[in-house]
Order: structure tokens, then C-alpha cells, then sequence
């Protein structure tokens, strides 16, 4: 049997990077049963029979988060044979409170002080010896980032393992906790011995979650109807998300009414809570503080406690109220100006002109591009010409118009992966939380979209840590305003293709895209199913250092991989659907291949809806169309277009390829299209996951038609108001225009309705 190590610890306490030095590529990424959030496994390096499991990142074993549930199943449930407990040696007392509970799982544990080099550097100095007394299991000062210790940490831990050396509970608790363990752990006869302190310690704490699984016979398979009726959800095993949210909520009314009905243990939870005044809950967390308080002295010299560390120092100027946001802007506007506009489109134009395009050079030499050394070969083989037309106009011209944008796509990862590494994403989040408070949205919400700036299924997944439901719904219906990869080609089209790559363009999408959420918020704010406090918002700022190459190209790759197998599978088919939509038609009264694009079904498709959007300005089929196959993938809208305009003609003639898309917009009209495409509703991958965080039919299209209505307004706004500054004559179309600005303006000013409870199922 193989030897599992499972890696636990606080978030950003390095498990990931150590998971990385440990397994080197041996990795395989899945997610957790029953749930979408990601999960690492892989072999450890040099080490046949190991394998590593990355839990999630939790600061407790509480029940009240996803992930916390999860990474406790686990230990739990799978009985990893050690637990490699990472802690950041740069907060030593807010990790230990997790290595505290992780002592009591009756598991062996190892704990690797990690950020050794950080804390060098700062001057501080931590005693592991000490540390290992004090907790009574093996410690090991390592730097994940460096590789330092790493191998003795994998050592220690298999070591422990072989042994099966459980670690010994370390905290010892105030007189009544303890003598209330005494007298609960007698009652748990199914309970291996060393596991019963844990489960006592769960019971007190009035964590039903573990306690109803494992104790004392109670079993739910029926569901009480008392607490069926109290519950704001059902339970739904299939949605832990909800189920532990809802737990959160009804804990307290549930107890009341007889939740672990064991009278013994009613009766010690009540008396242990009489003599401490207090819930059992707070006795506990505050008995591990103290406990740490007390060992931190002999472990922990700090070197001086007045000297500001260089990262506050930067934090400093970069956090500060007023440079804050100018720098924020200055650093997005960079990366999106170098992805998009200079090095990216370098690239792009490369790939666009000479690999998919006419030839280039190479080494002095002229390479004919693939569209003529594929043409070369099919009329050597001599196929049918549906098949070259297919292969040529469908294929080649669909895939090869996203892979084109696929460099600039990698160069935007490369950024953004640096800007997380080096530790500024976090602060995006913490001094974007100060613009979102002020209008009474919570912070929280900008994880997701920060995430969904690669892609927005994961963005929309992490909206799952957000607690208070009318929030969570929000930024659920919010995060696909961020520009994902997928957009950034439309984006790269449009900027490149009409704006001669003005400056602006790329960089605009981003923060139209923030003010879209901000808007949204406010508006949705002001209505009564999303009325409420915003939720506090606390996060952890890791101190800044230089990123390793290795780690962000890493994520890099991670990240780009996914969109050349998108191109290589949902891209692919799209675009031989689109060519074959596009090559035939019914003329004379026959089906058959057309000679005119414009005889086309896809033609006839698009002409079908098109009136939709010739308000917005772009009311020409291919237009529609493009938009159409956008929601199945967002890179479509280049991949249709890509078809539509002959990627292989363009080779032909020699002319640049996306001149004759951009013939079929004015810049304003190209605008409203790239803004319609970014804000309107998103892929079919994205529209899943809203299905599945919102639960409810009703709610995922109550997301989509909002997404709808905002994009729709805003674009209808800008063309035609846009449109009549330009010239133009004012037209009806003007006064919707008209009418839907001030539509927006009152729902962004008028005065918000009373917060409306939220609605109890049943
Ligand atoms: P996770 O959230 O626990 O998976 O943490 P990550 O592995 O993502 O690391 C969080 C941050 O800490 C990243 O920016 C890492 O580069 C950084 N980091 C991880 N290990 C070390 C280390 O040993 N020293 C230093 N200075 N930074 C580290
Ligand atoms: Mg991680």
C-alpha cells in the first residue's frame, strides 16, 4: 500500500509550492468527490510508493467553510498515514492555532516550518527544537520557495509514518473543558481511543457536523421534520456548500430544539456551559491562544519589533489612500497594454500573418504559412473540394484565427501570474475592498473576479467563500464581467483590427469590467432580494517578494494549456459547424453548397436575430451570428469571424487578414460589439457553473437575463448616444437610448428597498 501524506495548512502558508517541490511533475489534478473545488494529488519525487494530497487551505477544523469541511473529511475519513502540517514562519501564532487541532486527529503529524528564508531575513529567528518540544511532533525548518529542507521534511514525514507514531494532543484545556472530555469520551464506544478527545472537543464545541456522523449512535436517516422546518435549506448531501451554510445559520435554533439527542450529552454540554458562562466554543479557541502565547517566547526571538519590514514599507506607498488606486490602474493598464498591444501583438501578428497567414522568414529563408502547405498537400492528394473547403476555409481559418491570440493570452497569464506571485494580487483585492465598501459591497467579491480574470468557471466557484447568500448570488451573477482569456482575443481583434492597437483599448476592458460590477452591485443592492450589510472582509497580506520563474510560468502553462485543448476540441467542432453552416444553403430550391455566403442557413440564422442587435450598431448576420457561437466559448466570436472572412483568402491575396472584418464596422459599432460580447452573458462552462452555485433554476436565469439586460443597456447607451455626438440624427432608436440612461441612472441613485429576510424553503 502506498504511503499517503496529506498537506494541511493556513492559506498562502506555501502548500502548493511544497506540494510543487515535493511531486516535481508527477501531478494529477481532479477535484474533490462531490465537489468542484480543486484536487491535487501527485507521487512524491524519488518515491515510488507515496503519494501527496494538497488539502485545501483552512486556518481551523470549525465547520464553517467548504474548505475547512473538506480538508477534515479527509483527515477523517481517507486516513492519510501522516499529515505534513506546512506552517508560514512568518505568522507563527496565527498558524499554530490550525496545528493545534491537527495534533488531535490521532494521526501522525509532522510540521514544516516554512519561510525560513523570509524569516532570516527579517532578522527574526525561530527556534525549531523548541517548537518540537513544545508540540511534541517532529519539526522541520524548510523554504519551499528555495527547496531548502524540503527533502528532510519528505524524510521526517515518511519516517513518521512507518512508524505510526500519532501525535499527542498538545493543548491541554481550563479544569471544566477537560473534565467535561472526561465524561463525554466514556460514551463514545464506537470511537477509536485516541480520536475520542477530538470528537469530545467537537461535541462541546456544538460542531453537529462531526459529532452527529460519529457519535453516540445518531444517525439521521430520517430527516426530523421539526428541524426540516427550522432549516433554511434542506439538507442536500450532494451540496455541501449550501448544507454547511445553512448549518451555520441554524445551528443555534437547532440545538435548542434537540439537535444531538442524547440526553447525557445535553446535560454535560449545558452544565460544562453554566459553570463557564460562556459557549463551550470560545473556552476551547481561547484555551490553544493561551497555549500558544505561552510556548511563542521560547520559540520565537524577534529581532526588533520597531524596524518596518521592506514590505510594509512598500505596502506603504502601494496601500496608501491616495496612490493606492493610481498605482492600481498604472499596473493593470501595463499588463494589458503590454499583453495586448506590444509584446502580444508582436507575437500575434507573427502567427496571424506568417504562420496562419502568407509564409514567413526563417534563417534567411522563406517558409510558406500552413494555410498554403496544407492547400499544397490537399491538391497534391487531390481530395474533394468540400473537403479542402473544409479543411481550409473551416478548420484552419476557425483555429487558426484563436490560436493566433493564444501568444497574447500567454504573455497576459505570464503578468498576472507574476502580479499574484509577488504577493500585489492580494492587495488589489484589499484596496478595491475600500472603493467596494464605500458603496456598500463587500470585498469578498473580488477574489472571484480576481480569479476570473483567467477564466470564470474557478472565478465563479470561489464565490463559494462567501458566507452571506445574498452576496454570494451577487457576485456570482458579477464575476464574467471581468474579461476572461477567452475574451482577450475579441478584445486583441477589435483594439488591433479597428483602433490601429490605440493604447486604450485593452486596457479599458478591464476597468469597464470593474465598473460593471461595481454598478451591478449597486443597482442589485438597491433591490430587495440583494439588500443588506456587506460582510467583513479580512485577508491575510503575504509579504512581498521576487516570484520564481519556474512557479509563474508554471501557472502559466497551467492556465494556456486549457485554451489549446479548448481550440483542439469546443473550438474545433464549432468551427467546422460554422463553415458548414456558412458553405451551404438552399439555392434554386436545391440544398447544396452556395456560392454566396449571403445564401447561407447561417446567413438566414443570423438574419433571423440580427434586428436584435442593430440598435447596438452592429446589425449585419455574421455580427449576430459571431455573437450566437460566443456563448458556447467566447473565443468562437474570433473563431466564427475567422471563417466568415477566409483566414486561407486572406492568404491568398496577401492582404492583411482582419482587414476585411474591420470593413464591417465603424469604430464606434466595434466598440459596443467588443463591450456586448464581454458583458453579455458568458460561455456554456460559465453558464454551468452559475447553474451550480446558484442551485436554482430560477436564479441561474434570473443571472443570464441580468447579464442580458446589462450588457444590452449599456451597449444600446453608448452607440446611440454615441451615434448622435457623432452626427448622427436623432432617430427613435436615440430615445431608447435616452430612456434606458436614465433607467440606469435611477437604478444606480434611487433609494434602497428594505432588506428583505431571506425566504424559508417550505
Ligand atoms: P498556499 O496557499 O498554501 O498554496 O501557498 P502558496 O504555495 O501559493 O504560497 C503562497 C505565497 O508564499 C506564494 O507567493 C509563494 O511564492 C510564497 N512562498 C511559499 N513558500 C515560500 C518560502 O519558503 N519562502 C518565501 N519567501 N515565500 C514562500
Ligand atoms: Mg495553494
Amino acid at each position: 500500500m502506498a504511503l499517503k501524506i496529506a498537506l494541511a495548512g493556513n492559506p498562502n502558508a506555501g502548500k502548493t509550492t511544497l506540494f510543487n517541490a515535493l511531486t516535481g511533475s508527477n501531478q494529477f489534478v481532479g477535484n474533490w468527490p462531490g465537489v468542484t473545488v480543486e484536487k491535487k494529488e501527485g507521487r512524491l519525487k524519488g518515491q515510488r510508493d507515496a503519494t501527496v494530497v494538497d488539502l485545501p487551505g483552512i486556518y481551523s477544523l470549525s465547520p464553517y467553510s467548504l474548505e475547512e469541511v473538506i480538508s477534515r473529511n479527509y483527515i477523517l475519513e481517507e486516513n492519510p498515514d501522516v499529515i505534513l502540517n506546512i506552517i508560514d514562519g512568518t505568522n507563527l501564532e496565527r498558524n499554530l492555532f490550525l496545528t493545534t487541532q491537527l495534533l488531535e486527529l490521532g494521526v501522525p503529524v509532522v510540521a514544516a516550518l516554512n519561510m525560513m528564508d523570509a524569516v532570516e531575513k527579517s532578522g527574526d529567528s525561530i527556534h525549531a527544537g523548541e517548537l518540537q518540544k513544545a508540540l511534541g511532533c517532529p519539526v522541520v525548518g524548510i523554504s519551499a520557495l528555495k527547496g531548502t529542507g524540503v527533502a528532510e521534511a519528505a524524510e521526517a514525514a515518511l519516517k513518521q509514518a512507518a512508524a505510526k507514531q500519532a501525535a499527542i494532543p498538545a493543548v491541554k484545556f481550563n479544569a471544566v473543558i477537560e473534565g467535561a472530555i472526561l465524561a463525554l469520551e466514556p460514551l463514545m464506544d464506537g470511537v477509536p481511543k485516541p480520536l475520542r478527545r477530538f470528537y469530545a472537543l467537537k461535541t462541546l464545541e456544538r460542531d453537529e457536523k462531526v459529532a452527529e456522523k460519529h457519535l453516540f449512535g445518531v444517525h439521521r436517516e430520517h430527516p426530523d421534520p421539526l428541524r426540516e422546518h427550522l432549516t433554511y435549506h434542506h439538507h442536500d448531501p450532494r451540496d455541501p456548500i449550501r448544507d454547511h451554510l445553512a448549518h451555520r445559520r441554524d445551528r443555534a435554533a437547532h440545538y435548542h430544539h434537540g439537535g444531538l439527542r442524547h440526553s447525557g450529552v445535553e446535560l454535560i454540554l449545558a452544565a460544562a456551559e453554566q459553570k463557564l458562562g460562556d459557549d463551550a466554543e470560545s473556552a476551547i479557541t481561547e484555551g490553544r491562544y493561551q497555549f500558544i502565547e505561552r510556548i511563542l517566547p521560547k520559540v520565537l526571538k524577534r529581532h526588533s519589533s520597531t524596524t518596518m519590514s521592506a514590505s510594509d514599507r512598500i505596502d506603504r506607498v502601494v496601500t496608501n489612500r491616495i496612490c493606492a488606486l493610481p498605482i492600481f490602474a498604472a499596473i493593470i493598464f501595463c499588463i494589458y497594454f503590454v499583453a495586448v498591444t506590444t509584446v502580444g501583438a508582436w507575437v500575434t501578428d507573427w502567427t496571424n500573418d506568417g504562420l496562419f497567414g502568407d509564409g514567413f522568414s526563417f534563417l534567411g529563408r522563406d517558409v510558406p504559412g500552413i494555410p498554403a502547405l496544407v492547400g499544397d498537400g490537399l491538391k497534391a492528394a487531390g481530395t474533394a473540394d468540400w473537403l479542402n473547403g473544409l479543411i481550409l476555409d473551416g478548420i484552419i481559418a476557425g483555429v487558426g484565427a484563436v490560436i493566433g491570440f493564444v501568444p497574447q493570452m500567454l504573455v497576459l497569464f505570464f503578468l498576472l501570474a507574476a502580479l499574484e506571485a509577488c504577493g500585489y494580487m492580494a492587495r488589489i483585492a484589499f484596496i478595491l475592498d475600500r472603493v467596494f465598501r464605500r458603496f456598500g459591497l463587500s470585498g469578498k467579491s473580488f477574489i472571484p473576479m480576481l480569479i476570473g480574470t483567467g477564466c470564470g468557471v474557478p472565478g465563479i466557484m470561489a464565490s463559494r467563500t462567501i458566507e452571506n447568500e445574498k452576496d454570494r448570488r451577487m457576485t456570482v451573477m458579477t464575476t464574467t464581467f471581468m474579461p476572461c482569456g477567452a475574451k482577450l482575443p475579441i478584445i486583441a481583434l477589435v483594439s488591433g483590427a479597428l483602433f490601429g492597437g490605440a493604447w486604450w483599448v485593452a486596457p479599458s476592458t478591464y476597468f469597464l469590467g470593474i465598473f460593471s460590477v461595481v454598478a451591478s452591485g449597486v443597482i442589485l443592492k438597491k433591490t430587495a432580494p440583494f439588500a443588506g450589510e456587506p460582510a467583513p472582509f479580512v485577508m491575510e497580506l503575504p509579504a512581498y517578494h521576487l516570484p520564481t520563474l519556474v512557479n509563474v510560468l508554471r501557472s502559466m502553462w497551467e492556465r494556456g494549456w486549457s485554451f489549446v485543448k479548448k481550440a483542439g476540441s469546443i473550438i474545433l467542432l464549432s468551427a467546422v459547424a460554422v463553415w458548414f453552416l456558412s458553405s451551404f444553403g438552399f439555392s434554386g430550391g436545391a440544398f447544396g453548397m452556395v456560392e454566396d455566403m449571403n445564401g447561407s442557413i447561417l446567413a438566414a440564422v443570423g438574419n433571423a436575430v440580427a434586428w436584435l442587435f442593430a440598435p447596438l450598431g452592429f446589425g449585419a448576420w455574421d455580427a449576430a451570428v459571431a455573437t450566437i457561437t460566443g456563448l458556447v466559448a467566447k473565443e468562437n466570436v474570433v473563431g466564427t469571424m475567422g471563417v466568415l472572412y477566409g483566414f486561407a483568402d486572406a492568404a491568398e491575396n496577401g492582404e492583411e487578414i482582419w482587414t476585411s472584418f474591420a470593413g464591417g464596422f465603424t469604430k464606434l459599432s466595434a466598440f459596443t460589439f467588443l463591450s456586448f460580447n464581454l458583458y453579455c452573458p458568458p460561455c456554456f462552462a460559465a453558464i454551468g457553473a452559475i447553474r451550480r452555485e446558484m442551485n436554482s433554476a430560477k436564479w441561474t436565469w434570473f443571472a443570464l437575463a441580468y447579464q442580458f439586460a446589462y450588457s444590452y443597456a449599456l451597449a444600446l447607451v453608448v452607440y446611440q448616444l454615441g451615434s448622435l455626438f457623432s452626427g448622427a440624427g436623432f432617430t427613435v432608436g436615440t430615445a431608447f437610448g435616452f430612456l434606458t440612461l436614465v433607467a440606469l441612472v435611477f437604478g444606480l441613485t434611487r433609494k434602497p428597498a428594505a432588506s428583505r429576510p431571506l425566504q424559508k424553503k417550505r
